[in-house]
């Protein structure tokens, strides 16, 4: 596997280091388990997941005084590239529960992030972050799983789908409503963490999907769960916030990472089935017309690496760039698969046969569309920042608690 180029400022060899470190880890455990994976879509890979928690790697966000790498919005894209080079699903693993982490180091109390941070980071404890609901889907506002108070508790009810690491997170950061939309409008929403074996927590059985084999991304349904007051994230009616700013500086991030790791897959693969297929006097890649075809497509993959890298870069100096992780989600998954259906064409029927990677990676990078937000979301979000009002920088708010460079960002 080829040690990839940087275009992003700042680059230094400590990045160069990490990425050969997260290529060796892909070469040696995450390849070999793909084609298990593969058919084996009814499994969770549990395993894979734990030996990335022991590296520590979830906690690559989370800042020092809590155990954590601390290594900051950078370095994780890079290590969820690598990793999605190898196997898109093994990197939605490897975001999906580092996502939620957002939501402790920007909201939670002193105590929950003394308790949990040191846990996400040594990889005992893995998150997931459910917000989405089968009727309502991305109209966040819309939700109807209820948490009511119940003395000194709060009982939900309600489900969730489509959670990300459903069936292998211990604990589970949901966003339920607490107040009608009448009454409270944005304030009606409240985010609570919830552990996997509390009564009444069901997690439905695992459904395979059309790609990302072996991730967990399933249905979580509430029955009168009942949690503390001290599973409280941020204060009553910070819901909406925790979701939405949680879905900006990581979620948006972290699947622009996957895409490009798959992007980064797809190239490949074209590039070599045509190097490697005879015509005429030479190969397929001799052809002006399909040179032409990867011409487009590196063209496509370079700018999805400067978008990725150089948002997380601004998100690591602290700086405002809502925009730019918006941007970078979008256009990476649009342009991965602009370059996995030209992949797909470049291949003739190989395309089609499954002891050819490719049909893997075009049904993968399908997964990237809705999470953290879907194509329209993206660009009403774009358009706002250029209509009326602007929107809240989330990252001008909160970077400083991950920021490598700015004095707060080891005061999380
Ligand atoms: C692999 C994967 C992982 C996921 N992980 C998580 C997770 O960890 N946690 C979690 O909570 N959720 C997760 N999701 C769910 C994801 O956030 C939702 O799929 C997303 O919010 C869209 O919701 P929906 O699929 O119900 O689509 P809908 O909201 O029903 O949308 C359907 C279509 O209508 C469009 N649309 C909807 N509303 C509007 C509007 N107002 N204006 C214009 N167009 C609109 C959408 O863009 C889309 O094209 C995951 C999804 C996937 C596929």
């Amino acid at each position: 596997m080829p040690t990839m180029s940087f275009t992003t400022p700042d680059l230094t060899p400590d990045y160069d280091a990490l990425v050969q470190h997260f290529d060796e880890f892909a070469a040696a455990e995450v390849a070999p388990r793909v084609q298990r994976m593969e058919s084996s879509p009814h499994s969770v890979e549990r395993d894979l997941a734990l030996l990335m928690a022991e590296q520590g790697w979830f906690g690559a966000t989370i800042p020092r005084q809590y155990a954590g790498m601390h290594a900051g919005h950078l370095a994780k894209t890079l290590m969820i590239q690598s990793v999605s080079r190898a196997s898109g699903a093994a990197g939605a693993i490897l975001q999906a529960s580092q996502l939620p982490i957002s939501m402790i180091i920007h909201f939670g109390s002193d105590e929950q992030k003394a308790l949990l941070l040191p846990q996400i980071s040594s990889g005992d404890t893995l998150l997931s972050i459910a917000v989405t609901e089968e009727e309502t889907g991305s109209h966040v506002l819309g939700m109807e799983t209820t948490a009511r108070r119940d003395g000194s508790d709060w009982i939900i009810d309600g489900s969730k789908v489509h959670i990300g690491n459903s069936h292998i997170a211990h604990i589970h950061c949901v966003v339920a409503r607490t107040a009608s939309a009448e009454t409270a409008g944005s304030r009606a929403l409240t985010a609570f963490l919830v552990e996997h074996d509390r009564d009444g927590l069901t997690v439905e059985r695992h459904q395979p999907a059309l790609g990302l084999h072996g991730f967990s991304f399933g249905k979580l349904t509430f029955d009168g769960v009942r949690i503390p007051e001290a599973n409280v994230i941020g204060e009553v009616g910070d819901g909406k916030d925790i979701a939405y700013s949680s879905s900006i500086l990581y979620g948006r991030p972290n699947l622009a990472a996957v895409s490009l790791g798959i992007h980064e897959a797809i190239m490949e693969c074209a590039a070599s089935f045509l190097e490697g297929r005879r015509r005429y006097n030479g190969t397929l890649a001799d052809l002006p017309v399909l040179r032409d075809r990867i011409g487009a497509m590196k063209s496509r993959l370079m700018a999805c690496r400067e978008l990725a890298h150089q948002a997380v870069h601004m998100l690591d100096h602290g700086q405002s760039c809502d925009g730019e992780l918006i941007n970078s989600k979008y256009l990476n998954h649009k342009w991965a698969v602009e370059s996995g259906q030209d992949a797909m064409e470049l291949h003739g029927a190989h395309a089609l046969r499954t002891d050819y990677p490719l049909q893997r990676l075009w049904r993968d990078v399908q997964h990237t569309y809705s999470p953290a937000g879907t194509g329209e979301v993206q660009r009403q979000r774009l358009a706002e920042t250029e209509l009326g009002e602007p929107p809240v920088q989330w990252s001008e708010r909160l970077a400083a608690k991950t920021s490598l460079f700015l004095p707060t960002s080891t005061d999380a």
